[in-house]
């Protein structure tokens, strides 16, 4: 085991099955969450030896590699460049790596403020929902240097399936930026189709049945077929948080000129459901907007 004890800080939907991936490889942990009781939660179960530290530079200091899984970009600025910080507590020759979906920019601005105390940093966000981080099984898009990415390959290998190294800082995360745009895409198509077909009277079960076959077929209809059908929202991927990765997409998109209008009314589409106070509901709750709209529940 190249790193022994693993600092791990953000035990939610993501991290929390991640965090308890690494544990039961025999990893020793430290971990840290906003709301403490989590991170009590996580130490006391599975009978293992793990502690909880009070803030993230405590976590820098007392392990040798800090995995971070955080929702946002201004999270990550505060827990990596705040007082009480990662950066605060890093020391030469540490690991930290990043895997919440956030903007290259601030991946770019970890990166710059690891480098200055002579830690490694990765840009490292994942896909493949709450199953892939339970099962082990994520997509996990990485930026930073090569000899980096070498050392944490052993604590992606538990956590994920497909490890790609896109390029330097920021590059796993305009890969994430990518990811979400056809995440989306596809979750509003599907809904379009299946309220459609409905309301023409065809069974939207068997619609994704045949559908599934051809070249229409894709992995939303299947991961998320039964929150569809039966309208189970219970999250899954929070709303908000899709909301949020495609404004990163959109800013990203404007820095470099790129045109990209259905992201940009798929956007829109996820503002309105947030508006309305559905943020918290699973992205699959879209669905819900077509279906208001065309005044029909499939
Ligand atoms: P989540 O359930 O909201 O979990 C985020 C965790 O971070 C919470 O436990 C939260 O603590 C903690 N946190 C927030 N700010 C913190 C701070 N300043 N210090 C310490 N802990 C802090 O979100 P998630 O679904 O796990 O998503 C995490 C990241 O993964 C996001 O960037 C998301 O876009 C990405 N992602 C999610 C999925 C998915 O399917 N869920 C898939 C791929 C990627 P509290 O307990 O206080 O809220």
């Amino acid at each position: 085991m190249p790193e022994n004890t693993i600092g791990f800080i953000g035990l939610g939907i993501m991290g929390e099955p991640m965090a308890a991936n690494l544990r039961r490889a025999g990893y020793q942990l430290v971990v840290h969450n906003r709301t403490r009781s989590k991170a009590e939660e996580f130490a006391s179960s599975e009978n293992a030896d793990t502690e909880v530290a009070d803030s993230p530079k405590e976590v820098a200091e007392r392990t040798d590699v800090v995995i971070t899984m955080l929702p946002d970009s201004p999270d990550v600025e505060q827990v990596y460049l705040g007082d009480d910080g990662v950066i605060a507590g890093a020391r030469d020759g540490q690991l930290l790596i990043d895997m919440s979906s956030i903007a290259p920019s601030v991946a770019r601005a970890v990166f710059d403020a690891a480098s200055a105390v002579g830690a490694a940093a990765l840009d490292a966000p994942v896909s493949g929902g709450d199953v892939g981080a339970r099962e082990g099984t994520l997509s996990i898009m990485v930026g930073g240097p090569s000899e980096a990415f070498d050392r944490a390959l052993p604590l992606f290998e538990l956590l994920g399936k497909t490890i790609v190294r896109l390029g330097e800082a920021g590059a796993g995360q305009t890969a994430k930026a990518c990811n979400q745009i056809l995440v989306a895409v596809t979750i509003e198509a599907v809904s379009e189709a299946l309220v459609l077909a409905s309301k023409a009277g065809v069974d939207p079960a068997k619609l994704l049945d045949v559908l599934s076959g051809g070249l229409a077929g894709n992995k939303v209809m299947e991961v998320r077929r039964r929150n569809f059908l039966e309208h189970d929202f219970t999250p899954g991927f929070k709303l908000a948080l899709h909301h949020k990765d495609l404004g990163i997409a959109l800013r990203t998109a404007r820095e470099l000129d790129v045109y990209v209008p259905t992201t940009a009314l798929v956007d829109q589409m996820l503002a309105a459901l947030e508006a309305a106070g559905e943020g918290g509901l699973d992205h699959s709750a879209l669905l819900t907007l077509i279906e208001r709209q065309s005044s029909h529940k499939i």
